[in-house]
């Protein structure tokens, strides 16, 4: 049967995919399979589309033409170098490109195909587009909607009626719709958004923060400087993929400037907290966008089965995290979000070719990955709340950084222990790893910068940095899919548990108390048996004090500990006798 292909015709990139062995894939051209949707001219008068024409968009807008998607089903004219063309024109040679990548890796001729559209594109847009095919000389089969076929992408197989949330955030537009899949048909409920905010915007608070930093501390004057200013843009989109991943973003920006015939280069550290701050206005607005779009087709956050993340943008872990807490469920983005809404169009495409079942192939983490720290769980205050950071269902290869503060002063040292699960108390996942990592000596607070690097055979490696010392330690997990399977460890755990309690009442009482990295005194050789006892009894305390009381207690804890492991006797005294006082007053 001829191959009809899925094609996604985008406004910054394009995509095309086919079914094939059952399975919807990607076209590459020794790339990601990302075309973008740039047309130009080259110097010789040559039609040039994609990576060649963006390269030439800065040093000739007159001969590059992008964005053309904005202008589909109006009569405007472009006009390249002295030659005018149509919208559909100009799209046309992008489709052409698509055609011709996947017959060169089909081995076939194509001239069918199902080509994605907005779901607000009115009938002139979506002719426009049917037309576009027509002379790329692709017969149009069907055109569908982007949210439907982001749809289709997670939900081919599934037979059940459900309800998803497309939330699509690119480069310059937002789109938010509902669908309904029933009985194989996608309806589209409501559909909203903002053709004029993304990743774009993003990159621009960005930059402004970089010309403000240049203009005022560096004493250069950048911000009527075109060229410095699309150096600092380029930088800050960098800097916002960098904090994707990791919680800091270095910005080094050599020779920006002059100042008295001298070179000024550009240093510049951006959080992910303080890129948060500057986007949170933005975020804001597509959650008020989520809330129409849920009014419009009268439904209620719960009733909605799934969330979809579709588009670049949406790699910003503020959005699932905004979203999580307003649906209470983790929204799904481990269908590639670029390149989500053309294997759904693919997956369209087996089914006008009679595939009913073909589906996405997908490398995803069956389980999620992470430490313990202190912090809350259940409202209380505790020492083994679990922090993922490579979650369950996150495509891979994945690699993930998370920042950390020392709990005291001059805190000489940590345990960095390394989980498997789900559980809210990192004590109720599976511990995988723990490795001790040796401190330089600061204020508490002091950044930790912990990473995990997962790749597709479960090969999960681990590296911890003293961020003020960039002293680090690695560790490398061999295979963190298979160290222990959850079900083996209930049974294990409740084995241990009952031949426990048979024979030890006496000696433990009936509550196991869990050792902790905060709590474990008994492992050190270095702490007495009366240091210990102290320490057992303190906490115990913890659960009947006030928050600023346990921090207290939790803090000489930890002095003595530490005093009693670098041999300062006069100091274990001094802190045991300050605990003491507290235990005094409280058995009162
Ligand atoms: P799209 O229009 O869907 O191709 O999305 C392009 C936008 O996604 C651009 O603004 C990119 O800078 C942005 N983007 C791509 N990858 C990431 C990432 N890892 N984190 C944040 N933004 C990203």
């Amino acid at each position: 049967m001829e191959p009809i292909i899925g094609i996604d015709l985008g406004t910054t990139n394009s995509e095309v995919a086919c079914i094939i062995d059952s399975n919807a894939r990607i076209i590459e051209n020794g790339d990601r399979g990302i075309l973008p949707s740039c047309v130009g001219l080259d110097p010789d008068g040559k039609i040039i589309v994609g990576v060649e024409a963006k390269n030439q968009a800065v040093i000739a807008p007159e001969r590059t033409i992008l964005s053309v998607k904005r202008l589909m089903g109006s009569d405007d004219k472009i006009v390249l170098d002295g030659n005018a063309y149509l919208p559909q024109e100009i799209s046309a040679f992008i489709l052409k490109a698509l055609k011709a990548r996947a017959e060169k890796d089909i081995g076939k001729p194509i001239s069918k195909a199902i080509i994605t559209v907005p779901a607000y594109f009115t009938d002139a847009q979506r002719q426009a587009t049917r037309e576009a095919g027509a002379i790329a000389g692709l017969e149009v089969v069907r055109i569908i909607n982007e949210p439907t076929a982001a749809a289709l992408a997670y939900e081919n197989t599934n037979s059940e009626t459900r309800k998803i949330l497309v939330y699509d955030l690119g480069g310059g537009t937002f789109d938010v719709s509902i669908v309904k899949i029933e009985n194989k048909i996608v309806e589209v409920l409501a559909s909203t958004g903002d053709n004029k905010l993304g990743g774009d915007d993003f990159d621009r608070k960005i930059m402004d923060a970089l010309a403000d930093h240049c203009e005022t501390n560096l004493k250069l004057k950048v911000k009527d400087n075109l060229t410095i200013m699309a150096r600092l843009r380029r930088a800050a989109e960098k800097a916002k993929i960098t904090l994707s991943a990791e919680p800091y973003a270095k910005i080094e920006e050599d020779h920006i400037g002059k100042k008295l015939l001298k070179a000024v280069h550009l240093s510049y550290e951006l959080s992910r907290t303080q890129f948060e701050e500057m986007i949170e206005e933005d975020v804001t607005k597509t959650n008020d966008a989520v809330s129409k779009a849920l009014k419009d087709a009268s439904l209620l956050p719960s009733d909605i089965d799934k969330i979809i993340l579709v588009g670049g943008s949406t790699r910003i872990p503020r959005i699932s995290s905004m979203l999580e807490e307003r649906f209470g469920k983790k929204p799904h983005g481990e269908i590639d979000p670029d390149l989500c809404v053309a294997l759904g169009a693919a997956m369209q495409s087996g089914r006008e070719m009679g595939m009913d079942n073909s589906s996405v192939l997908l490398d995803v983490t069956p389980y999620t990955f992470g430490t313990s720290a202190v912090g809350e769980l259940n409202g209380m205050p505790a020492m083994t709340m679990f922090v993922p950071l490579i979650h369950r269902n996150t495509k891979l290869p994945a690699r993930r950084s998370e920042a950390f503060g020392t709990i005291v002063d001059n805190q000489i040292g940590t345990d960095i222990r390394i989980f498997q699960g789900e559980k809210p108390d990192a004590l109720d996942n599976i511990e995988i790893g723990m490795y001790k990592f040796k401190l330089t000596k600061a204020p508490a607070g002091s950044v930790i910068v912990l990473n995990f690097d997962l790749d597709i055979n479960g090969i999960l490696k681990i590296r911890a940095v003293e961020k003020m010392s960039g002293k680090h330690v690695d560790a490398v997990i061999e295979n963190a899919f298979s160290a222990f399977d959850e079900k083996e460890m209930v049974a294990s755990r409740k084995k241990i548990d009952s031949e426990w309690s048979e024979g030890n009442e006496d000696i433990l009482g009936t509550d196991f108390q869990p050792q902790t990295e905060d709590n474990d005194t008994s492992s050190s050789q270095d702490i007495t048996p009366e240091t210990a006892s102290i320490l057992e009894k303190s906490a115990a305390l913890l659960d009947t004090v006030t928050d600023e009381e346990k921090d207290d207690i939790i803090n000489l804890m930890e002095d003595i500990r530490d005093a009693a492991e670098e041999k300062r006797e006069d100091d274990v005294k001094k802190l045991i006798g300050e605990l003491e006082d507290i235990l005094y007053y409280y058995q009162d």
